[in-house]
């Protein structure tokens, strides 16, 4: 099945509970913080469902159409085309959306490839994830997830001797029919438009804290569920020109609240397993999916930023300058080496699990880690080029508005070859991406959406061939001659 956007705001209308601050909020795809955001993840499904489309975005089988990034991918070209359509996404959104509906769908796809992870630590919840995994490509769901602890604890040995009442988010009472879990997990990115939220453990947890080691799927207007939302961004926007990505492509971060809410077995695909709650990911192809996702959508957003970064250099009459040349030289050269990232993961495939193929997985990890070391670097070569012009534009476009304002603005803020209210668009863009509470957001975003840099590096860690690496310094090492 493929949703339209208008059934998707629909199911945006659910009852869920979503507070921001005291406020509660009735109805997202109406408010004011929400609404905009609403339309952009609509446009989505439109894009997708659009018969015109249908091979770029879904595969068929067994006779039904589903959208592609739901491919359990067995080639290198089945890899491909799940890749184009994740671009096609990723550039649809300028790669702001972190969590399009392609990216948690990415692990669910990922578990899927090999249930019997699941299946050996508990019978009956590897085919519990299998059903979820048709229903939610059948039914086209948006996933979102919350798989961090709030109170940053993973351990017991941390805080020695403290007996600390941490709210993480656990089971709290268990019978026939399901667990009730109760507490708070970070950070739901996206839910306050998705379907359904996942929880889990993506960090390694102590064994002592069995209770929190839940993985399983509810969804968001499920009694007891709440979302306690940041500062919306588009709030601050009084028209799109002003702050054109806080009005349309905030997609939200909420803490996940849960009172005593109850999730029925079926939906349960882990308990009890304190390290196997993380390692599910790691030893399915969910993470690698998952990422393959996130380092496809950095590769739309560097799009946006190299063409941003000339756009601002022409503006400003600088782009002929050889120095200012060099930099947008080297700001493409970036953009180009994420694309040969993303083709070489798919050309160095994994045939893994059997019968299945999966990214390389060292490649991905090396590219998630390159995009969380460069991002801020990168917005820095940004903020450089654009100089003090962003403080130039006046508060608002308001100024339209008022005859002799806008005389003046649109004689005194041109310049010979951009009209004031280009400069003023353009300007505004760019201090979007590098200086508002929506710019910031993304700062913190590409550095942990993925985990802190220790768990991401980690990945890289694991998957090293050090056997390989140190039989290479041993050769070397071996064909020194030494003295007898
Ligand atoms: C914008 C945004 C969106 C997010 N979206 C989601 C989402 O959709 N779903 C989800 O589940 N989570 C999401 N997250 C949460 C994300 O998974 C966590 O922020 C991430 O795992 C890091 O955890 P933390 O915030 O507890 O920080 P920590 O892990 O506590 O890290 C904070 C700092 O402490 C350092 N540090 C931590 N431990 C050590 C150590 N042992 N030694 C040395 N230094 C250490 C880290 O390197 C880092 O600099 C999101 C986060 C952000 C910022």
């Amino acid at each position: 099945m493929l949703l339209s956007g208008k059934d998707k705001l629909e199911r945006m209308r659910d009852g869920r509970v979503i507070y921001i601050g005291s406020e509660r909020v009735d109805d997202v795809t109406t408010h004011p913080a929400f609404r905009a955001g609403a339309q952009t993840v609509a446009g989505l499904y439109d894009l997708k469902a659009n018969p015109a489309q249908r091979e770029l975005f879904t595969f068929e089988e067994d006779g039904e159409l589903f959208s592609l990034y739901w491919l359990r991918c067995r080639t290198r070209d089945d890899l491909r085309r799940r890749m184009r359509a994740m671009k096609a996404i990723a550039d649809a959104t300028y790669g702001l959306i972190g969590r399009s509906p392609d990216q948690v769908a990415g692990l669910v796809t990922g578990l899927a490839m090999n249930p019997s992870a699941l299946e050996t630590l508990h019978a009956g919840f590897g085919k519990n994830l299998l059903n979820y995994y048709d229903f939610a490509r059948r039914n086209d769901l948006y996933l979102s997830f919350a798989v961090t602890p709030a109170s940053g604890r993973r351990s017991l040995d941390l805080f020695p001797g403290q007996q600390r009442d941490d709210p993480n988010l656990q089971v709290v009472a268990e019978d026939d029919t399901g667990v009730t879990v109760a507490g708070m997990k970070m950070l739901a990115t996206g839910a306050t438009f998705a379907d359904e939220i996942l929880i889990g453990n993506l960090t390694p947890i102590d064994e002592k804290l069995k209770s929190e080691a839940i993985t399983a799927a509810l969804p968001l207007n499920a009694p007891g569920v709440s979302l306690w939302a940041r500062q919306p961004y588009a709030v601050h926007a009084a028209q799109e020109a002003d702050y054109p990505l806080s009005f349309r492509f905030d997609e939200t971060d909420c803490v996940l609240v849960c009172d005593n809410v109850k999730i029925p077995w079926e939906r349960v695909f882990l308990h009890n397993h304190a390290v196997m709650s993380r390692a599910i990911y790691i030893q399915t192809p969910a993470n690698c999916y998952q990422n393959h996702q996130s380092n496809i959508r950095f590769w739309s957003k560097m799009g946006l930023i190299v063409g941003l970064a000339s756009r601002i250099c022409q503006a400003n009459g600088v782009d002929k300058i050889p120095a200012v040349r060099e930099t947008l030289g080297r700001l493409a050269s970036l953009e180009a080496i994420l694309g040969g990232m993303i083709h070489g993961q798919i050309e160095a495939y994994e045939e893994w699990p059997v019968g299945f193929a999966t990214p390389n997985r060292r490649f991905m990890y090396a590219m998630l880690n390159w995009c969380q070391e460069h991002h801020t670097e990168i917005i820095d070569m940004l903020r450089t080029l654009l100089g003090g012009y962003p403080l130039l534009m006046p508060a608002s476009l308001d100024v339209m508005h008022d005859a002799t304002l806008r005389d003046r603005f649109e004689r005194w803020w041109a310049t010979p070859a951009t009209p004031a209210l280009d400069r003023y668009k353009l300007y505004k863009l760019a201090w979007d991406l590098v200086g508002s509470e929506f710019a910031g957001r993304h700062m913190l975003y590409e550095k942990f959406y993925a985990g802190n840099s220790i768990v991401v590096r980690n990945q890289s860690d694991r998957e090293a061939p050090w056997e390989h690496f140190h039989a290479t310094v041993d050769r070397l090492l071996d064909g020194i001659e030494t003295p007898t």
